[in-house]
C-alpha cells in the first residue's frame, strides 16, 4: 500500500526537518507563533476536498451544509471575541484582507495614507513595490524621530496636506499602543475612512491588552496566525452596513473559492481565543517581551527602540555592536535563534541590511517561557553580539539555547 512518507522522502523528510528545526530553535520572529493540535487537525481535515464559493446559505455548490456550520462557527465566534458587528473569515492571508478592504472603499487612484515601511508599516500599507501603491496614491507617515513613537499632531499634517480618501492605522514592527482615537479625530477632520490592521496585536485585543478598534475604525484587518495563534490567514472585522460592500469585495472581486479547511482552523482557535486561557497566554507575551526590552536596556550595546515595549516585540538597535542586521540574524541563526533584520527609525542602512533586529514573543511563549527564560534569551543575544567572532561563546550559547529548548518542549 502506498506509504506517502517512504514513498515521497524528498517531501516528508522536508517536513520532518522543519518540524526538529522548530523544535530546537528559540523562534523570535514577532509575527509567528504555534498553533494547538486542534487548529492543525482542523487545517488537514477533509474540508480542504470541498469548493464554497459565496457565502453560508449563498453558495454556488450543493454539498455546502457542513462547511456553511464551520464557516459560521468561526464568523460567531470572531464577532463574540472583538465585539464586532460584522465578519468576514475568507481572506487567504492578510494581505487580502487589506486588498478587499481598500477595494471596498475606494477607487484606482484614489489616495491612501499610511505607515512608511521603514518606519514598521506593512508592505500593503502603500509601499509602490506593492498592489497598495500602484493601485492607489500612497502617502506615509513615520515616527517622530526624538521619541520613536507615531506623532499624530505631524500625520494630522501630512493628511491635511495630502488629502486620504482612506487612513490606515496598525504597524508590523511598533512597540507602542496605538491611539485609534487620535486616528479616527484626524480621518473625520479630513473626512477619510479609517482602517485599522490589526494584525500583529489581534490577540492582544482581543484579550483587552492593547485599546480595540472595534467601534471606531470604519473596517478592522487582521491576519489570524499571529498574536491570535491560528492558522496563517486573514479577516476583516467592520460594521453591518459595510457588511455588502465588503463581502463583495472579498469574493468575488478579490478571491475565489475560500479556504474552508483554514476557515476550521480559525473557528478552533478563535475557540481557544475564548478561553480564560488565553488571557494568561497573552498576559505572558507581554511580561516576556518588556523582561527581553529591561535586559537589553541594562546591556552596554544594545538599545531598544523607543526606549521599551507595550506589546508583545521589541526592535533592537545594534549601532551599539560591530555587527549590522543582517550579520546580526545571521550570527543568532548559527545559534539557533530566530528573528529578522529590522530597519531603524532614521535608518541608514539599505532594507536588506538595516541596523536592528525585531524580536517577538508569542512563539516562546506558546512553548511555556516566562520572564526568566526571556531573560535568559536576551542575555544570550547579547552575548552573541558583543561576542561575534569568539566560536567558544558561540558554542556555549547554542548549548545553552538547545537546553532551553529541551526544558520546552512544543507540546500543543
Ligand atoms: N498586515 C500586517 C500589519 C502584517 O504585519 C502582515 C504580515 O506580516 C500582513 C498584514 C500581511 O499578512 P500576510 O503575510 O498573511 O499576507
Amino acid at each position: 500500500s502506498y506509504d506517502y512518507q517512504t514513498d515521497d522522502p524528498s517531501l516528508w523528510d522536508a517536513i520532518k526537518n522543519e518540524s526538529k528545526r522548530q523544535e530546537n530553535t528559540i523562534e523570535l520572529i514577532a509575527s509567528e507563533n504555534i498553533v494547538s493540535n486542534a487548529v492543525r487537525a482542523a487545517q488537514g481535515s477533509v474540508l480542504t476536498n470541498k469548493y464554497a464559493e459565496g457565502y453560508p446559505s449563498h453558495r454556488y455548490y450543493g454539498g455546502c451544509e457542513y462547511v456553511d456550520v464551520v464557516e459560521n462557527l468561526a464568523i460567531n465566534r470572531a464577532k463574540e471575541l472583538f465585539g464586532a458587528e460584522y465578519v468576514n473569515v475568507q481572506p487567504h492571508s492578510g494581505s487580502q484582507a487589506n486588498e478587499a478592504a481598500y477595494s471596498a472603499f475606494l477607487n484606482p487612484g484614489d489616495v491612501i495614507l499610511g505607515m512608511d515601511l521603514n518606519a514598521g508599516g506593512h508592505l500593503t500599507h502603500g509601499a509602490k513595490v506593492s498592489f497598495s501603491g500602484q493601485i492607489y496614491q500612497s502617502y506615509s507617515y513615520g515616527l517622530n524621530p526624538e521619541t520613536e513613537r507615531l506623532d499624530y499632531e505631524a500625520i494630522r499634517k501630512i493628511a491635511k496636506k495630502v488629502h486620504p480618501k482612506m487612513i490606515v492605522a496598525g504597524a508590523s514592527a511598533y512597540s507602542r499602543i496605538i491611539d485609534w482615537n487620535k486616528f479616527r479625530k484626524i480621518a473625520d477632520e479630513v473626512g477619510a475612512y479609517l482602517m485599522v490592521d490589526m494584525a500583529h496585536i489581534a490577540g492582544l485585543v482581543a484579550t483587552g491588552l492593547h485599546p480595540s478598534p472595534v467601534g471606531i475604525a470604519d473596517v478592522i484587518t487582521t491576519t489570524t496566525h499571529k498574536t491570535l495563534r491560528g492558522p496563517r490567514g486573514g479577516m476583516i472585522l467592520s460594521q453591518e452596513k459595510y457588511g455588502r460592500q465588503l463581502n463583495s469585495a472579498v469574493f468575488p472581486r478579490t478571491q475565489g473559492g475560500p479556504l474552508e479547511h483554514v476557515i476550521a482552523g480559525k473557528a478552533a482557535s478563535l475557540y481557544e481565543a475564548l478561553q480564560p486561557e488565553f488571557k494568561k497566554y497573552s498576559q505572558q507575551v507581554l511580561q516576556n517581551a518588556t523582561a527581553m526590552a529591561k535586559t537589553f536596556e541594562a546591556s552596554d550595546s544594545i538599545r531598544v527602540v523607543s526606549g521599551g515595549t507595550d506589546n508583545h516585540l521589541l526592535t533592537i538597535d545594534l549601532t551599539g555592536t560591530d555587527l549590522n542586521g543582517k550579520e546580526a540574524q545571521n550570527l543568532l541563526d548559527s545559534a539557533h535563534i530566530t528573528t529578522n533584520k529590522e530597519a531603524l527609525p532614521n535608518e541608514k542602512r539599505s532594507p536588506f541590511i538595516t541596523s536592528g533586529v525585531r524580536i517577538g514573543t508569542p512563539a516562546i511563549t506558546s512553548r511555556g517561557f516566562d520572564e526568566k527564560d526571556a531573560q535568559k534569551v536576551a542575555e544570550l543575544i547579547i552575548k552573541v553580539v558583543e561576542n561575534s567572532e569568539d566560536q567558544v561563546i558561540l558554542n556555549e550559547v547554542k548549548a545553552e539555547v538547545s537546553a532551553l529548548c529541551v526544558t520546552h518542549p512544543i507540546t500543543r
